[in-house]
């Protein structure tokens, strides 16, 4: 790890904020292996040096990996001015210039991952990696299975070329109660696609007829939505999750 300077170290270790981490040093309460240190330009090689602030031993973390359970209504964005963005549920998680890999529309809901590891979001997103992301799909009316085999071999949305392949199964087809008409059919389908095209799930539903009415992505590459995470929350990767990512 390249070294950093000691107030970079100091705040990205979650002592505080920059001008906390400034009295901190100024009131010589940080060592650096076993020396009080006060001058916060101070290099330190994260993986060699040994500092300690106020009795407790730091690590160092350069990079941090969120995943969030998006609820309906935010943005993935870092900024917006209509609505708020994913990045305000995460406000209190230590990390700076943390950002939604990917975006899901404002209505869906389900898995994000959130991380400042710019490199990790450029090989996830990019198209020569394909990507699984696995998707459940409340859609209105019956999918068949004629159905499934176009979305598997792929559809026409209005792009140069129809989609990838997908694969897609049928979960359930229900009747869903309809004040004063007929009761609707809507179907429950599992996608997995390898693409990311602008609301390439919705598009495909439209071009088989049955159109999105709830989306949920539950899966990107090795990353599952953690069940028990509410919509809303959020909770760090574990060490396993980071490197299976990777
Ligand atoms: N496809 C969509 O149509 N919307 C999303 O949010 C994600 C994939």
């Amino acid at each position: 790890m390249k070294p950093v300077r000691l107030d970079k170290f100091l705040a990205d270790s979650g002592v505080g904020t920059r001008s906390q981490v400034k009295t901190l040093l100024r009131k010589g309460l940080v060592t650096v292996n076993g020396e009080p240190v006060k001058k916060p330009e101070q290099k330190i090689s994260p993986d060699r040096d040994l500092v300690v602030c106020q009795g407790r031993q730091l690590t160092y973390t350069e990079f941090f990996y969120y995943m969030l359970n998006k609820p309906a209504g935010y943005v993935s964005a870092t900024d917006d001015n209509t609505a708020p963005t994913v990045l305000s549920l995460l406000k209190d998680a230590p990390g700076k210039e943390l950002f939604p890999v990917g975006r899901l529309d404002k209505d869906t809901e389900g898995l994000l991952l959130i991380t400042n590891d710019g490199a990790l979001a450029h090989h996830l997103l990019s198209p020569r990696h394909h990507v699984d992301k696995t998707y459940l799909v409340r859609a209105a009316g019956a999918v068949t299975d004629s159905d499934l085999r176009k979305l598997e071999a792929g559809v026409d949305i209005g792009e140069k070329a129809p989609t990838l392949p997908a694969k897609a199964r049928l979960l359930s087809s229900d009747l869903c109660p309809v004040k004063g008409a007929e009761p609707a059919v809507s179907s429950l389908v599992e996608l997995t696609i390898h693409e990311g095209k602008f609301h390439q799930v919705k598009r495909m539903f439209q071009a088989i007829g049955k159109p999105v009415t709830h989306l949920r992505r539950v899966s990107m590459g090795s990353l599952v939505l953690d069940e028990a995470l509410a919509p809303g929350a959020f909770r760090p990767l574990t060490k396993d999750e980071i490197s299976e990512l990777h």
